[in-house]
């Protein structure tokens, strides 16, 4: 991410995303309850064919189950080619790199590309290259808050918050179309803030009419637990810590997802109808099959499909 962080996601493979490229303003399959004024211009799924590869370099990686490496940051992935594709996109889960498979970048690695820094790459200018690490990071988190309040905008019982959350909106989309100086200079996290609890209230609203559960009494977190056919509906899971639980079969409509973390959480036949701003990448994390239930917005992953060899990549 242009500093020494270590990102906790990954990418999908260059050239092989789950969905196909395209401009997109709400989440696939969600219908505003109203017009979302001043939305509509953001694409918020990722074009990697007009990206430079932002993600392959940007962020540091640790040597862990979801990277076979490490490196640092503002370093090129050995596996990136002079092109800005990778060299083993159609196994990058048998080469250790799964963490590629499931990031999402909500489209801020073109808009930074194409929009920002209007075409020019790191590659042929390497003075810019430090910057656009740096932006990339602050775009994206400006994209994934617009994708939230566009999810937002949709939930009928959220229709109190309309007004703000559509200023919220217009003001994420203004501060990602700013210039390089003033995206680096953008106190983004101040921003999450906002948006988050803007978001919260947003989720109480919509959880209202869902029955309440608690993620698991006397535990703090939900971390490899068996949690298997349990009822989580409108449940908050986020700070639960999911990760590698076993969900299978539970009914998680309306739960509260923002955020968690659902890798190698067991999905099997779970039933996540109406949760709440749950994202590709989360999904694409966990473990699941054909019986699970997904909103709309989202698809099952290739690697929940009976025929998915263990270590295929997704
Ligand atoms: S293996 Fe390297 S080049 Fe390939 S998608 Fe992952 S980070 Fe990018």
């Amino acid at each position: 991410m242009g500093t020494a962080q270590t990102v906790p996601f990954i990418k999908r493979s260059h050239a092989s995303t789950l969905k196909p490229a395209g401009d997109l303003t709400l989440p696939e399959g969600r219908q505003p309850a109203e017009p979302v004024p001043g939305g509509g211009r953001l694409s918020l799924r990722a074009d990697c064919e007009r990206c430079f590869a932002l993600c392959c370099v940007g962020p540091a990686f640790s040597a862990s189950a979801d990277f076979a490496i490490s490196k640092p940051a503002g370093q090129p992935c050995p596996n990136l080619q002079p092109d800005f594709r990778c060299s083993v996109h159609d196994r990058l889960r048998p080469r250790g790199f799964g963490g590629c498979t499931v990031y999402d970048c909500f489209g801020a690695g073109q808009q930074v590309a194409q929009v920002t820094f209007g075409g020019r790459d790191w590659r042929q200018a390497p003075e810019i290259a430090a910057q656009m690490f740096d932006v990339f990071a602050i775009v994206r988190q400006l994209h994934e808050l617009f994708w939230y309040l566009s999810e937002a905008l949709a939930m009928r019982p959220a229709r109190p918050l309309h007004g703000e959350l559509s200023a919220a909106l217009q003001e994420t989309e203004r501060l990602a179309g700013g210039s390089p100086d003033a995206l680096a200079a953008l106190d983004v996290n101040a921003h999450r803030r906002n948006v988050n609890a803007l978001l919260l209230r947003a989720s109480e609203l919509a959880r209202a009419g869902a029955r309440r559960q608690e993620a698991g009494p006397g535990r703090a977190d939900l971390t490899g637990a068996d949690h298997s056919a349990a009822d989580h509906r409108g449940a908050d899971l986020t700070g639960k810590d999911p990760s590698g639980a076993n969900l299978a079969g539970a009914s998680m409509r309306g739960a509260y997802l923002i955020g968690a973390d659902l890798s190698g959480a067991d999905l099997s036949g779970a039933d996540l109808t109406g949760s709440i701003f749950l994202t590709q990448s989360q999904v694409d994390a966990a473990k699941g099959d054909p019986g699970t239930k997904l909103p709309p917005s989202l698809i099952s992953p290739a690697h929940w499909l009976p025929s998915a060899m263990p270590g295929q990549s997704g």
